[in-house]
Order: structure tokens, then C-alpha cells, then sequence
């Protein structure tokens, strides 16, 4: 019999299992707690729970199930670990500390099945969606690592679904992920701290829209025009621009005041950075009337992607443009491009000979 992953059920999940375990509903909440609020890892750590309860939970069920293969920190205190599923895929997940709170990035594929050519996730492939219980493992080993097995967070945790794979294509996972890690007696991360950055998966906009609490929304956009845009991103090619941002539109009437969604545009040297590129997307997004920002991501390079990043006076030329067009932009600075932790550089790069990584601080393997 498959084991039942715990970590991916929500409390009211739980309470069905136990159930079936002929077991009464407290220790559902029991479980749930030690899985999510103490993070703990293994149902020989619950110690509040009988023994002999302990042993038939881990006869029929497991409380983890991603290991940790390495981590690397970089020289700006990010972390990134590259986990291994229980079926030897991996999966990488990038704490980033900043001031006054912390950001997980955190994977909802193992690889990538969109061919995005500016990024390096898409040369892996997919490989497998993860499973919600995987989603929610990533963020319980980051914050295990960064502060200890279950100790307060001195700061918010932030969520941005930007690690690898396309969240739409894993919609259920995460749906199911976010509620889970949304309970109070749990890890209390709301939905409204995270953020799930599509490719333009169009259907699904629209769907998240519907959901009554849902979490914010990033697009990833990269050019102004179909023709570009087909080449730098393919799935254009089925979801086009004016498709995409017919249904930013519908998707403005669920923002709440003061909130926006984002688009994220990745500015590649020579090949989407002109000033021309800049009026062409403020025209595109001034067009649709949408309440939005705009984040610029310098490129991050990475073998063999044949892009090189903006450099930085077209980086500011660009975001000027789009100022003074009315278009709030803001430049993202780079995390943890040293250990392939930055965006779109997620493919399971380990520090090996030929790959040495220079700032790789620590690798640890368990
Ligand atoms: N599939 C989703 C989630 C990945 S998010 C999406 O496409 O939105 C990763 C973000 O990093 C996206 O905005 C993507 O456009 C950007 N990105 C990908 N490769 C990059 C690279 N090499 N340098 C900078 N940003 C990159």
C-alpha cells in the first residue's frame, strides 16, 4: 500500500485519516500541529503522541518525504537547497532574507515543461508537478534551516510561487498547499503574503480570480509584442498577448483596494531592452487601462543561455521610459546569482569541477 504523505493533507484531511486509523479527531490536530506549526519531520519527534500510535502511523504514512541533497549560501545571505522527492527528482527551493522579512521561493515543478529560451529551469523538462505535501515540505525545511526545528520567525515569511515549474500547471497542488500553510495552527502564512507568478496560463487566470482567498498574482510578460514574444516565450503561441491581457483584465475586478498585479519583464541585452521595447509596453499596458507594476529583472545568465544582462544604464533608460509613461516600474535587484539561486536559474546545479560555483559557502548533505 502507497504511504499517505500527511504533510500535504489539510486538518480536515487529517481528521479522515486518523479516522480511519480508528483513532479520535484530536489527534488530527495533534499531527497537524507537530507537522506544521513544530515542523517536525519524523512521527518519532512526536512525542505526544503513544508510541505504539506512532509505530502505525509510520507503518501507513510518512511525514516527510523531500531530503535535503545540498545547500548553498551566497554571499548575500540567500540560501538555496536542492532537494530530492521520494522518487529521486529535484526540487529547489531559495530562502532570501531581507530587512524586515523573509521571502521563499519555492518550486511547484521538479523542471519545466514551457520552453521559456531566456531560462534555465525549461532545459530540464518536466520531469513531475509536485504534489501539494511537497509544496509545503519546501517551505518547512527552509524555515527549519534558517532558524531552527520549529522556532518563531523573527520576521514575515513572504511566499513567491517563482522557483521552478509553471504554478498554473500545478494549480491544484497549490491550491491545496496554500490552505494548508494558511492555518493558524499551522504555519499561519496567508494568502495574501504570496504571490504566484504565471507564464500566462490564460484559463487559470480567470480561475484564480474566482477564488474567494486567493493569493497575488505576478505575470511573466518579457516582450511587448506577439512576435517577440513567441520566441522568447512559446506558450504565446496558444495564449497571445491580447488573450493574456483580455483576461489581466477580468482578473483587475477581484484586486482589492491598493492591491495591483505584477508583470515581470526580463530584460535581455540587445534582444527586448530598447527604448522603443519600453514605449511599445507602456502602450501595451496603458492600452488595457490595468492597475499594475511593472518588475524589471536584469538577466540572469547561465550556460548555455545565449542572453546577457541589460546593462545598467539601459536598465535605467528603460525603466525611465516606462515612468514617465505613467508605468510604475522597479527594478529587482539579483539574489544569490553566485549559487544559481537567482531567478531562472533553477536546474539542479550542483558545485561540481567544471561548475564551480566561487562563493558556494557550504554544501551540506544528509
Ligand atoms: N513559470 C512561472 C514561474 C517562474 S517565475 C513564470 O514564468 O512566471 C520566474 C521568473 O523569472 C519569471 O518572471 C521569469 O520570466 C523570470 N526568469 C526566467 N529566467 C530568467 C533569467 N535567466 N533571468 C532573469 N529572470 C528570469
Amino acid at each position: 500500500m502507497e504511504q499517505v504523505h500527511l504533510t500535504g493533507l489539510t486538518e480536515a484531511g487529517l481528521r479522515e485519516f486518523v479516522k480511519s486509523m480508528g483513532e479520535p479527531d484530536y489527534r488530527a490536530r495533534q499531527i497537524f500541529a507537530a507537522l506544521h506549526r513544530r515542523r517536525l519531520r519524523s512521527f518519532d519527534e512526536m512525542t505526544d503522541l503513544p508510541k505504539e500510535l506512532r509505530a502505525r502511523l509510520a507503518a501507513r504514512a510518512t511525514a516527510s518525504t523531500l531530503a535535503v541533497e545540498s545547500r548553498y549560501i551566497s554571499e548575500d545571505g540567500t540560501r538555496r537547497y536542492l532537494l530530492k522527492t521520494h522518487d529521486n527528482l529535484p526540487v529547489e527551493t531559495v530562502f532570501i532574507p531581507e530587512e524586515r522579512r523573509d521571502t521563499i521561493c519555492f518550486s511547484s515543478q521538479s523542471g519545466c515543461p514551457l520552453q521559456c529560451s531566456f531560462c534555465l529551469t525549461a532545459k530540464l523538462g518536466l520531469l513531475r508537478t509536485l504534489t501539494a505535501g511537497e509544496i509545503v515540505e519546501q517551505i518547512i525545511v527552509a524555515l527549519n534551516d534558517a532558524y531552527g526545528e520549529g522556532a518563531r520567525t523573527p520576521r514575515g515569511t513572504n511566499l513567491v510561487a517563482m522557483g521552478a515549474g509553471e504554478p498554473f500547471l500545478a494549480f491544484d497542488s497549490l491550491m491545496q498547499a496554500l490552505r494548508i500553510m494558511a492555518a493558524e495552527d499551522g504555519l499561519h502564512i496567508v494568502p495574501n503574503r504570496v504571490t504566484v507568478s504565471t507564464a500566462g496560463i490564460v484559463p487559470r487566470i480567470r480561475e484564480l480570480a474566482n477564488v474567494p482567498d486567493r493569493p497575488h498574482l505576478a505575470i511573466s510578460l518579457a516582450a511587448p509584442t506577439d512576435e517577440l514574444r513567441d520566441e522568447l516565450m512559446p506558450i504565446n503561441k496558444k495564449w497571445p498577448l491580447r488573450e493574456l491581457l483580455a483576461a489581466c483584465k477580468e482578473f483587475e475586478k477581484s484586486l482589492r483596494p491598493g492591491e495591483r498585479f505584477t508583470f515581470e519583464y526580463v530584460l535581455l541585452d540587445g534582444v527586448n531592452d530598447s527604448d522603443e521595447h519600453a514605449r511599445q509596453l507602456a502602450n501595451l499596458l496603458n492600452r488595457h487601462q490595468l492597475r499594475t507594476k511593472v518588475n524589471l529583472i536584469p538577466h540572469n545568465p547561465g550556460d548555455p543561455l545565449p542572453y546577457r544582462p541589460s546593462p545598467p544604464e539601459r536598465v535605467e533608460s528603460f525603466q525611465r521610459i516606462l515612468e514617465s509613461k505613467g508605468v510604475h516600474a522597479f527594478v529587482r535587484r539579483p539574489r544569490g546569482r553566485d549559487i544559481y539561486a537567482a531567478c531562472g536559474q533553477l536546474s539542479a546545479r550542483r558545485a561540481t569541477a567544471n561548475n564551480p560555483s566561487p562563493a558556494l559557502v557550504h554544501q551540506l548533505t544528509r
